[in-house]
């Protein structure tokens, strides 16, 4: 049995076998208390060893970091702070821990353990991170498994760059100093693996377009790449990216579907890990307690995830925002590191101010000018504009980002002119405008964006279990 299992036994001192990791040992004249923990759960299960009941040999090897297996008995604890705990009769070693196991008993900072990924999990903080992120995955499926959607499994590696952005990481068997090359001496990918130049993909979105077309509703869950050198604490180079794409959608229904489902599975995770969340919140507080005054949030981590799930998302059009940042305070005393005006591509720092000074609430902006939007979306009647809809989020910034696409054939060919794609590379996409066509939309959520915003933790960093980012593949 898990250790989550046996805590919630009703203790008659029957026989149990528990197995997990030593936390810490404390000892006294003639008792030693072992707390020890299997992940199952944040809470550990104490071990007594009354006077002499297990041999000293044994009780050496038992230290912060060793995995052993206690079989004892379960009785109602005499302490405080736990309803049960075993005491030991025997115990096996399975494998010991010496003093340079890094995890000890004592606050670490969050740097220290992003050096130590491959032991971090072993920390009440990052056994919470992962709990939760496990929760918000299953939501992710059970979300839209209930709701009429495939999961589509769309390629990682591709050929098409599907935001145009050049941003990718290549995929190739070449040998980096005696790729084959072509008469004018750039490479000659005709020879590589696919016999052609390719990439990990950014977005699953152009082939669940497809998949949309034909299956209606599909979803995709899946990693994603972006070589770009963001050394932010809201960028990966890998991060996971669930996209929806619905046929017959338009922008309203896209919005509806977007504020449905983030606010579905943050309830499923405030339902399903109380424990992990309170000790994130208490976290939090703690944190808290070193910052002035004024900077210190109004909301706890609890009551911060409940306001969103209770109230409905603000929207407005790019426009209108654009008017609000204008007429704004810090926009008045230039306290804008960028300056507003139209046609900009809006920055953390707007996107923050609308989301946590004006509105106090996650707000969808919709109908960005086009030249600061991709390709496929959707064209407004006015020229300018296209359907494009970014969610954002108090301390995340954009966490949504997705449109109502272009269904029409011309318009959408005249717009890949525009921007200068190569239509051959487009084909496939293409052909899907000029075989029973339909509105469609759809969008992506960055996952890793979601646990941050969950679990209140403010480094990306920590919400996945072996970072990628610019320097840094190690683990
Ligand atoms: P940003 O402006 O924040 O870089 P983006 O406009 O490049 O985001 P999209 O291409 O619209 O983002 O991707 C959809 C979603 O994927 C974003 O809303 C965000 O949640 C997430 N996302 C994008 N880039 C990254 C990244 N490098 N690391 C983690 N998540 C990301
Ligand atoms: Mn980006």
């Amino acid at each position: 049995m898990q250790i989550k299992e046996i805590l919630q036994l009703s203790p008659e001192s029957q026989n149990v076998v528990v197995k997990g990791w030593v936390r810490t040992k404390r000892g006294q004249a003639n008792i030693v208390f072992i707390n020890l923990n299997d992940g199952s759960t944040i809470k550990n299960i104490q071990a007594v060893v009354e006077d002499g009941g297990i041999d000293e040999e044994t009780l050496k090897k038992i230290t912060t970091g060793a995995c052993i297996a206690v079989s004892g008995i379960l009785v109602a604890s005499a302490g405080s702070g736990q309803a049960v705990e075993v005491v030991a009769k025997s115990i096996e070693v399975y494998g010991t821990a010496d003093e340079t196991f890094p995890m000890q008993p004592k606050k670490h900072s969050l740097e220290f353990l992003r050096e130590k990924a491959h032991l971090r999990f072993r920390t009440n903080v990052f056994g919470a991170i992962f709990r939760v992120r496990h929760a918000l995955a299953f939501a992710v499926h059970k979300y839209y498994n209930d709701n009429g959607f495939f999961y589509l499994h769309t390629p990682i590696v591709t050929a098409s760059d599907a935001e145009g952005a050049g941003e990718m990481f290549r995929v190739s068997t070449f040998e980096p100093n005696s790729a084959p090359k072509n008469e004018d001496g750039t490479v000659d990918f005709s020879q590589d693996f696919f016999g052609r130049e390719t990439s990990l993909t950014v977005s699953g979105q152009l082939e669940g377009e497809l998949g949309a077309m034909a299956l209606s509703k599909i979803y995709t869950f899946g990693p994603t790449f972006r070589a770009e050198n963001s050394n932010t604490t809201r960028h990966l180079a890998e991060f996971w990216m669930i996209e929806p794409e619905v046929a017959f959608y338009e922008l309203e229904d896209n919005m509806n579907l977007a504020e449905s489902f983030v606010k579905y599975v943050i309830q499923y995770a405030v339902d399903n890990c109380k424990d992990d969340l309170e000790f994130l919140q208490n976290r939090l507080l703690e944190e808290e307690k070193s910052k002035p005054q004024n900077e210190r949030s109004e909301q706890t981590l609890l009551e911060k995830l409940s306001f969103v799930v209770e109230n409905s998302f603000e929207r407005l059009t790019y426009t209108e925002a654009i008017e609000i940042l204008l007429k704004s305070k810090p926009a008045q005393k230039k306290q804008f590191q960028y300056e507003v005006g139209w046609g900009i591509d809006l920055q953390s720092e707007h996107e923050r101010y609308l989301v946590e000074k004006h509105f106090k609430k996650p707000v969808i902006l919709t109908n960005y000018p086009k030249d600061i939007k991709a390709f496929y979306m959707k064209q407004d009647e006015d020229g300018k504009t296209v359907r494009a809809m970014d969610v954002l989020f108090p301390g995340i910034g954009e966490i949504i980002g997705g449109s109502q696409r272009e269904d029409n054939y011309e318009k959408l060919m005249t717009r890949i002119g525009e921007v200068g794609i190569d239509p051959e590379n487009l084909w496939w996409y293409l052909d899907t405008r000029r075989f029973g066509s339909a509105p469609h939309s759809g969008f992506g959520l960055g996952f890793e964006r979601l646990v941050l915003f969950v679990t209140g933790m403010s480094n990306i960093r920590d919400v996945i279990p072996f970072p990628r980012t610019p320097k840094n593949a190690e683990f």
